[in-house]
């Protein structure tokens, strides 16, 4: 695939920099502008040929597959803080507006379309559960209410004590507390697969805000995931940064108790160089426990806080299966896309539930002429250290999903041209991420806030970015995470930064 930027190509890196970035997710990436557009000399290192982490693509016989990511809340709406945030940095590669923005296939073969317009969706759910309607307006309400207060807690680390009642909330109990009707609980949650975790272990806070950012806009990228984080890439070289591909940060050089470098095994095995950069201040957006476990040297971080951070529990990885098709329907495509529930159950989100996506509907350039795309996702509960077989796994998850399939869209299997599946360990060899989680830590009431890892404090000149640190997982979070490091190097805590080297 023809990248837009051009990346070091094989010469050395410079041998210091304001900001060493490791990783090249979304996280990295925006972190790296924001640095990079104030004129700091910054290095981002990525051990993969892509950028874009969980939000890339690779390409079969003619058909490009978003290798994880497909939903963008508010990127393509300038008038929100990440929309603009985009603008501002350049980014022109455009956005395309989903409408209805999800649908949900429940057990007893009813469907429902969330309309992109909340006052439709509102009243739409009060046409369907008239019994319910008032409680539907209190929870609303208090929805619009957490969804502000949330915004200021995690996104804007403000203290405020409006979220005293509602912190430790849990999607489950905020939905047990305000309905009766069995159907409509789940269909407040039939989305929850998003989360990586089930309804009973996700912050009801949380979820208010991505409830609502869908009102404000949902998009998929035009041309996929990659176009978007390749534009990324392009904007930071033209801020004047450097980009070293197919390089892993081995580790992360200490002295005098702060962090001052890294060391580099950069290029393919074959070619292999090593690199030591000095860095006045250093920026991860790996893996966390890799992070820690690996790259720094147990003796300059506190025991204590790594073993707290191990005691963390990730999110579910997502099984996904990639299938490129021919002569399929459109419209039986659009009728089939989305959440598909075979039990009422929303915490039996991994096991009773996956999500069909077409990004052939939103961008049809994604396949090649006369072709579409279906992408399904689905949580996996698995216990990833004990998976000694995966091959086996893998084959029996696709087999599941393949069988699924051809339920819903009966000869289904006869359009297949091409099919690929991406189990737990492909997640982790791709990215690193920790068991191959879908999104960072759980975004439950007890690992938020303050009690997930902050984006810095752990080692002097040591930041974390992306879905491991605070605020949470998804792409919104992670580019918060990105914009308040940025502020915080660039408002002065790290003014030497700028002198070093
Ligand atoms: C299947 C799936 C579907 C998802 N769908 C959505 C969605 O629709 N909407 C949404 O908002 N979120 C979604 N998410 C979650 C979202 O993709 C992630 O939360 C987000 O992309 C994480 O971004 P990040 O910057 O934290 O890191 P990552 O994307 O994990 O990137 C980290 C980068 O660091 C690199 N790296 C790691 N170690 C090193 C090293 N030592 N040296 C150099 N480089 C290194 C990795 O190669 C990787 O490129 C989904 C996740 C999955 C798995």
């Amino acid at each position: 695939m023809k990248r837009l930027f051009t990346g070091l190509r094989g010469k050395p890196p410079q041998p210091s920099y304001d900001a060493v970035i490791i990783g090249a997710g979304i996280g990295g990436l925006i972190c790296a502008n924001l640095l990079a557009r104030e004129g700091l000399r910054v290095l981002l290192v990525e051990q993969h040929y892509m950028v874009g982490g969980y939000c890339s693509t690779f390409r079969r016989k003619g058909f490009t597959f978003d290798a994880a990511t497909h939903f963008y809340p508010l990127l393509g709406n300038p008038s929100t803080i990440t929309g603009k945030l985009l603008l501002d940095l350049g980014i022109t590669n455009g956005w395309v507006k989903m409408d209805p923005v999800d649908h949900f296939h429940f057990p007893d073969g009813s469907t429902f379309a969330v309309p992109a317009d909340f006052d439709v969706y509102l009243s739409r759910l009060k046409q369907e559960f008239p019994h319910e309607a008032e409680n539907l307006d209190r929870f609303f309400v208090l929805v619009r209410e957490v969804y502000l207060s949330g915004l200021l807690t995690y996104f804007r680390w403000r203290e405020t004590d409006r979220l005293d009642h509602y912190s430790y909330m849990t999607v489950r109990q905020a939905l047990d507390q305000h309905f009766r009707d069995p159907k409509l609980k789940l269909l407040l949650a039939a989305d929850c697969g998003h989360w990586g975790s089930p309804p009973s272990r996700t912050s009801f806070v949380f979820d208010s805000m991505l409830r609502l950012s869908y009102f404000l806009g949902n998009y998929y990228p035009r041309g996929g995931s990659q176009a978007f984080a390749d534009e990324l890439a392009l904007r930071f070289e033209e801020f004047g940064g450097h980009i070293l591909m197919s390089s892993s940060v081995e580790r992360i050089v200490v002295g005098n108790k702060r962090a001052c470098g890294v060391e580099i095994n950069a290029g393919p095995a074959h070619t292999q160089q090593t690199y030591r950069v000095n860095a006045g201040v250093v920026i991860s957006n790996a893996d966390l426990m890799l992070t820690l476990e690996r790259l720094i040297e147990p003796d300059h971080l506190d025991r204590d806080r790594v073993a707290a951070v191990r005691r963390l529990r990730p999110t579910h990885p997502c099984f996904l299966v990639h299938v490129g098709l021919k002569n399929m329907d459109v419209e039986e495509l659009r009728a089939a896309h989305g959440y598909h529930w075979d039990s009422w159950d929303s915490d039996r989100v991994a096991t009773n539930s996956f999500k069909i996506f077409v990004p052939t509907l939103y961008e049809p350039a994604m396949a090649p002429p006369g072709g579409q795309i279906v992408i399904v996702q689905k949580l996996t509960d698995i216990d990833y250290d004990s998976i000694a077989d995966w091959t086996t796994h893998k084959a029996k998850v696709e087999d599941y999903i393949m069988q699924n399939l051809e339920r819903v869209m009966p000869g289904f299997t006869q359009k297949v041209i091409v099919k690929l599946s991406a189990s737990a360990l492909t997640s982790h060899r791709y990215t690193l991420n920790h068991k191959g989680a879908m999104l960072g830590w759980e975004m439950s009431p007890d690992q938020l806030g303050e009690n997930r890892p902050a984006l810095n404090g752990m080692l002097k000149n040591l930041y974390f970015v992306g879905h491991w640190t605070q605020p949470g997982g998804g792409i919104t979070p992670v580019i918060v995470s990105a914009m308040e490091v940025a502020r915080k190097i660039l408002n002065g805590s790290h003014k030497k930064a700028q002198k070093a080297a």
